[in-house]
């Protein structure tokens, strides 16, 4: 039997609104308090236009490279867009990363605010930045772990008078997000930031009704990704 069509990405992405304003409801919010951030990567123009045709503006992305290859046509067009990094981001990027978004979500180390403020100085550009933070103290994952949370805005601020709009989670695969989320929104209350980056495909609802003011949703709206990291091709020997 064939498989279902796959629902274009324009009607996807008005489930993943009207989903958004349910929750909205239920959690007591104003649906222009939470933004829709359209992670984009893996996926070439053919399958962004869709979106971008829809009115949608807001994109993120997780690698540099990636983006620079193909944002600056899209962009061309449609010159509204709003990009966010939410990836890792080397320092040795940092220019091209201070050139091509206007987000970056993942600040997670002291060498960064660093680097990122010459840019911008540089650049004579300001990207919003945010921290992101390791909500579930995992060794193999990006992030400012939240008792150094506070020391480290402290610093970013009075070695370089580096001020961020919020926070940014992953929180481990294999939890229940929730806890995560409410640590996140208790952290940015403590430290006096208003914006809360959390809540992906399968969990935005949760972040929403725990204060979630951007929701990072791929695979919802633009389909699966291939794996992230394919196995290794076996050599033709064995
Ligand atoms: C890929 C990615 C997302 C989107 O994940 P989906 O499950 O496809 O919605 C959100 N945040 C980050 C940091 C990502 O890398």
């Amino acid at each position: 039997m064939a498989p279902p069509e796959t629902p274009s990405q324009a009607s996807a992405l008005a489930h993943v609104r009207a989903a958004i304003d349910k929750a909205c409801s239920a959690a007591g919010r104003s649906p222009d308090d939470v933004t829709l951030v359209a992670v984009s990567k893996t996926h070439d123009a053919p399958d962004i236009l869709p979106v971008l045709e829809a009115g949608h503006r807001v994109f993120g992305e997780n690698r540099v490279q990636e983006a620079k290859g193909k944002w600056p046509a899209l962009r061309a067009a449609y010159q509204d867009v709003e990009l966010h990094l939410i990836g890792p981001l080397q320092s040795n990027k940092a220019a091209d990363a201070v050139a091509l978004f206007d987000v970056i979500q993942s600040v997670d180390r002291d060498k960064l605010v660093a680097v990122l403020s010459q840019e911008m100085l540089r650049q004579k550009k300001h990207p919003k930045l945010f921290v992101q933070v390791n909500t579930g103290l995992e060794p193999q994952k990006a992030g400012i772990a939240p008792q150094e949370l506070a020391a480290f805005l402290a610093r970013a601020d009075r070695e370089h008078g580096m001020r961020f709009a919020g926070l940014m989670c992953i929180p481990p695969v294999d939890e229940d997000p929730v806890p995560h989320f409410n640590m996140l929104a208790q952290l940015a209350r403590a430290n006096g930031l208003a914006e809360l980056s959390m809540g992906m495909s399968s969990d935005f609802a949760a972040a929403i009704a725990a204060g979630a003011t951007l929701v990072r949703v791929g695979s919802a709206i633009f389909g699966a990704r291939p794996a992230a990291h394919p196995p290794a091709a076996r050599s033709p020997d064995t």
